[in-house]
């Protein structure tokens, strides 16, 4: 049986933290942190995230200015808002809420947000220092992860990794900062022809694949360490990760769950990134 990794109390242990930390910002620097949010249209999971984030703002105190736009918006009106926000120094962060509308040209939209408000962590300038093991604001969610196995002290150097995703926000950070952790890092994704084998040569198995249930225990090493990224609906329409925690729990060493597990720290690793932000101005 497996210790079952408690995303949401590292995480609330983090966000008080966190709140400390803004309080003596405040009273030494005399202004307030500003993280602001654009959400465009009405998609109803990014209004959740979004409410989310705004909530955790309070939770920490930081201030959170949110701009709502109609799913209809032209590029040029997006790019508007995003400048301003860019020379606005009374805000610190930006986020944009992914995804926008087909209209939209995203990588042209996260460009003008600059690296040093990219809270997200998707410029390519963060991205670039990521890779160079320097200094940067780091995406959440494969941030988030690396302080959950920090959390529970799990040994990563010289430990065999897989990723099982390679998107821009999640998977390819997410191996990335395993690398610079000294781990031996392999990625896989949808053209991956031996995946069962690949993943039962992990030592440290992380999925980020979007697919329920996807990972069985048959896909996994004894004592393996499985973190599970995916949030995805089951055929009940129940949340669930794409780890098949009721079979792998038994044969893992770790395992986080879902919900409960990498979620929370996403959000809880954003308000570290907008702290860290507005103390580097
Ligand atoms: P994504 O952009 O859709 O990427 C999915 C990745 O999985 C792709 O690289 C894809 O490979 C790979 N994949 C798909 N089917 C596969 C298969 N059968 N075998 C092997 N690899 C396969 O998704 P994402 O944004 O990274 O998100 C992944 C999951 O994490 C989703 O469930 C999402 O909701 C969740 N998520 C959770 C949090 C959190 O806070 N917990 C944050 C972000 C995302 P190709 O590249 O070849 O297509």
């Amino acid at each position: 049986m497996s210790i079952i990794i408690d995303g949401k109390a590292i995480a609330a242990e983090m966000r008080k933290e966190i709140k400390a930390e803004v309080e003596r910002f405040v009273s030494d620097k005399g202004r307030k942190i500003t993280l602001a949010v654009v959400l465009v249209g009405e998609n109803p999971a990014s209004q959740i995230y979004v409410r989310n984030k705004i909530k955790a703002c309070e939770e920490v105190g930081i201030s959170s200015k949110a701009i709502y736009l109609g799913a209809d918006v032209t590029q040029s009106e997006l790019e508007l808002n995003i400048k301003n926000l860019a020379d606005d120094k009374s805000v610190d962060g930006i986020l944009v809420q992914l995804p926008l509308p087909e209209q939209i040209d995203e990588k042209s939209i996260l460009k003008l947000i600059p690296t040093a408000k990219d809270v997200d962590g998707f410029s390519e300038e963060n991205i670039g220092k990521l890779c160079m093991n320097e200094d940067c604001l780091v995406a959440c969610t494969p941030n988030g992860v690396m302080r959950m196995l920090e959390a529970y002290d799990v040994e990563i150097k010289g430990k065999r990794a897989v990723v099982v995703g390679r998107s821009d926000i999640v998977g390819k950070p997410m191996a990335m900062l395993l690398l610079n952790a000294d781990a031996t890092v392999t990625v896989c994704h949808s053209k991956t022809t031996n995946l069962k084998e690949e993943c039962k040569n992990a030592d440290i198995l992380v999925c980020a694949i979007g697919k329920p249930k996807f990972i069985g225990a048959d896909m996994v090493k004894d004592g393996a360490v499985v973190v599970d990224v995916g949030i995805n609906r089951d055929e009940n329409g129940k949340l669930c990760g794409d780890v098949d925690f009721e079979s792998v729990h038994k044969k893992c060493a770790y395992i986080t769950p879902v919900p409960g597990g990498v979620g929370p720290m996403t959000i809880t690793m954003l308000m570290y990134n907008t702290l860290k932000a507005a103390s580097r101005r």
